[in-house]
């Protein structure tokens, strides 16, 4: 496969850009890989500046639901972008999404967006600690809700110690006010509310974890999450960035019937154009200005180009039968990947984990069900799959620990030559297993 001119690009960048790249994970670090400059994409393909094409399960990381350059998306953003590209002033495309969220997401009563996963899981817990005069939240353990610094915490040595922070840069005065615990494990928090339940202002979580590869939640631990902090008056956050129309149009507490009092969301919302956004119950949201105390604003927030993709992604997904499309294109691929492990030989020594359109193969025959567990996969292991679906014009996510997505324009013939290359690959790493 020829990557030379990927090659000379991430020199290039090396030059101008800290590490070559605009966000870590796209440098291929811990794949060993140069990593692919893209030149442009349609449906579930990309294609390389040197030409090389890929069937793509990154799928920009989750925004692409309805695959890449999806028409209706493409002409809205065309159409919008000849009547000017961002006025700072009120629109009726913001009211239409943020309506369309609304009737979609079942806690969600107003919506305020802003740009990026990050800022909405920022302002959230901003205006958690606003609303109860509270100050301490209450993460789990491998939850990634983007890089605010109060989240970019880890867990402190013993039970129930405050957090760490797992980047220079964050005080450590910022990080104490974050207590981290493991997942799917309601006594551990318990404990803490236990201990710390009047200064807790709110507990924020991926219902479905999907940044530590793909860790399921046991629906009695997210009943249990949501009694526990209704009891005590803790506000709580769901970070539904990736499950938010992905699990269902209601996302994940549609999916499972779990009523948070605040939902973040982003990625699909803005149809692959920046965006986020943060909502729940009026009476919380109205604690934000200029209606109430708590400060919180943007420049390009509710960009008209962003609002036209989210209104057409959503307006997509809204048609009969979207959803149970995914799953099925989902079940192939977690269904294929899995005989493929089989036909191989390694099965016993994988941990496979899907939920709807989203899937990963872990390099560990331990039953992943928290954080720990999913570090105890073999990470060379996987660099050697990684690289020879790669060359066999697969294009997953260079690391272990981010899932794949499917999306609407994956087809059979996708599915089914990601299998056959998934085998070949799966015969390789059973050498170094
Ligand atoms: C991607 C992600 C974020 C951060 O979103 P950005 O747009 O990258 O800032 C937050 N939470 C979750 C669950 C995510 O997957």
């Amino acid at each position: 496969m020829k990557v030379s001119r990927s090659k000379e690009l991430f020199e290039e960048a090396k030059k101008y850009i800290p590490g070559g790249v605009n966000s870590p994970v796209r440098a291929f670090k811990s794949v060993g890989e140069t990593p692919r400059f893209i030149e442009r994409a349609k449906g579930s393909h990309i294609w390389d500046v040197d030409g090389n094409e890929y069937i793509d399960y990154v799928c920009s990381w989750g925004p692409m639901i309805l695959g890449h350059a999806h028409p209706s998306v493409v002409e809205a953003i065309k159409e919008q972008a000849e009547k000017g590209t961002s006025y700072g002033a009120p629109t009726e495309l913001e009211v239409k999404l943020a309506k369309m969220i609304v009737e979609a997401v079942p806690s969600v009563e107003k919506v305020r967006m802003v740009n990026s996963g990050t800022e909405a899981t920022m302002s959230a817990i901003r205006l958690a600690r606003g609303y109860t005069g509270k100050n301490k939240i209450v993460k789990f353990e491998g939850c990634y809700h983007g890089h605010v610094d109060a989240l970019l915490v880890k867990a402190g040595s013993g039970l129930t110690t405050f957090g760490v922070p797992t980047s220079p840069g964050i005080p450590e005065d910022f990080a104490k006010h974050t207590i981290t615990v493991p997942f799917n494990d309601i006594d551990a928090l318990k404990r803490v509310i236990d201990e710390y339940g009047d200064d807790i202002a709110a507990v924020i979580m991926e219902p479905v974890m999907a940044n530590a590869g793909l860790i399921l939640p046991e629906l009695s631990f997210l009943e249990k999450v949501r009694e526990l902090t209704a009891d005590r008056g803790i506000v709580l956050i769901f970070d539904e960035v990736i499950t938010g129309f992905r699990l269902s149009l209601g996302g994940a507490q549609a999916y499972f019937g779990i009523t948070p009092d605040l939902s973040c969301f982003g990625k699909i919302i803005g149809g692959g154009l920046p965006v986020g956004a943060f909502g729940g119950r009026a009476e919380i949201m109205d604690y934000l200005a200029p209606e109430g105390p708590v400060y919180q604003a943007g420049t390009l927030s509710g960009n008209p180009l962003a609002m036209v993709a989210g209104i057409k992604t959503l307006e997509e997904l809204k048609k009969p039968g979207v959803y149970e499309e995914l799953r099925e294109k989902g079940k192939k691929l977690s269904e294929g990947m899995k005989e493929a492990a089989r036909s191989a030989g390694i099965y016993d020594k994988l941990c496979f984990k899907s939920i709807e359109s989203i899937s990963i193969v872990y390099f560990t025959s331990v039953d992943v069900k928290n954080y720990q567990d999913a570090l105890t996969s073999n990470t060379e292991a996987y660099a050697v799959f990684f690289r020879k679906m790669l060359e066999q014009g697969v294009y997953l996510a260079p690391s272990q620990f981010e899932v794949a997505f499917v999306s609407t324009a994956h087809t059979d013939e996708d599915i089914e030559r990601t299998v056959k290359a998934a085998e070949v690959a799966f015969r390789e790493v059973r050498e170094i297993l």
